[in-house]
């Protein structure tokens, strides 16, 4: 049987653009249908790409925008050593039928340096991630909101690999009515578990041991899911434990939509997330969870979109 769609296979090479009027050229031709836009920093890889398949089998129009946002870098980041692999990331966008890659440098994003007004995250930004890279959501949201600007996407992609950023999005589209559809991608992962990330690669063969711990953790609590809060935490807790090499920043039992920890009568939905640093990568992971009778793990937090 042959699986109809409404995307013919790629024949040709997406439409690379770097300035922003090669992208509205580019945008203008795409005015005949829906375009869903997914945001990535490059050194693409399978979590991208199922990013974009799912954008590709909802939408008649995919936009990839590859930008490392220095915004969202704080000082002794990884900004610099970030990896670059430009030509590959647009031969996998070729690939998956993409139909423009819009690939900006700092100057082209932010004409004149940078901004001096910009999108506060609010208190959402400040806890988890935000508390160990201050203002990395304002310098998310930011870009973020220019890139929906300039691209005009009725939905972006993101990955629930990012969990807390994926809500400060949805939460930025809702309270500034951005009108457009946020859809949550649930994480890839490698068949050991690791959830891949571009920052894998700078992990040494015993470095990847040890950050394997991570998602052994979040597995470990799901499984007790059904137990209740501290069971979860205190189970994903020992898995950490026994790998001393694996840093803890935090470990985390919260509510998906206030990150606020769950207290123990807590029943529903809620996410365990976990930082930590191995060797010289900071990783992070999480696990949407249904905590409770029948409780165990959730595809994406607040559903798929
Ligand atoms: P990045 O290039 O790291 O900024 O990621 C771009 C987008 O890809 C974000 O929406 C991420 O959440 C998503 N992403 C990164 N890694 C994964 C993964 N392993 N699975 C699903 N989505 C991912």
């Amino acid at each position: 049987m042959t699986l109809f769609t409404h995307r013919p296979p790629a024949a040709t090479r997406p439409l690379v653009v770097r300035t922003r009027a090669e992208l509205a050229e580019a945008r203008a031709t795409l005015d005949d249908g829906d375009v869903a836009v997914v945001m990535t920093m490059g050194a693409l890889h399978e979590g991208h790409r199922e990013l974009i398949r799912q954008a590709a089998q909802r939408a008649r129009h995919v936009v990839v925008t590859i930008f490392l946002n220095p915004l969202q870098f704080g000082p002794g980041e990884d900004l610099s050593r970030y990896p670059r692999t430009v030509d590959d990331d647009v031969e996998l966008c070729a690939r998956e039928g993409v139909d423009v890659v819009f690939t900006p440098t700092p100057d082209v994003v932010y004409p004149d340096g940078d901004p001096g007004v910009r999108v506060s995250a609010g208190p959402l930004g400040d806890v988890l991630e935000g508390r160990s890279r201050p203002g990395h959501f304002d310098g998310v949201l930011t870009v973020v909101g220019k890139l929906i600007h300039l691209t005009r996407p009725h939905a972006v992609y993101y990955g629930q690999k990012d969990a807390q950023q994926l809500l400060l999005i949805r939460r930025m589209v809702r309270d500034l009515d951005f009108g457009v559809e946020v859809v949550a991608v649930p994480t890839v992962r490698e068949d050991d578990g690791l959830a891949l990330s571009s920052r894998n690669v700078y992990l040494t063969a015993s470095d990847r041991e040890s950050a394997l711990a991570l998602s052994r953790a979040l597995r470990a609590g799901a499984d007790a899911a059904s137990e209740g809060p501290s069971a979860v935490r205190r189970a994903a807790r020992q898995v950490l434990v026994e790998e001393p090499l694996a840093m803890v920043d935090y470990l985390v039992l919260v509510h998906p939509t206030t990150l606020e920890d769950v207290p123990e009568w807590y029943r529903g939905e809620a996410l365990l997330a976990v930082a930590a640093r191995v060797g010289t990568t900071r990783l992070i992971d999480n696990q949407p969870l249904l905590v409770g009778p029948g409780g165990g793990p959730l595809a994406a937090s607040g559903g798929q979109r």
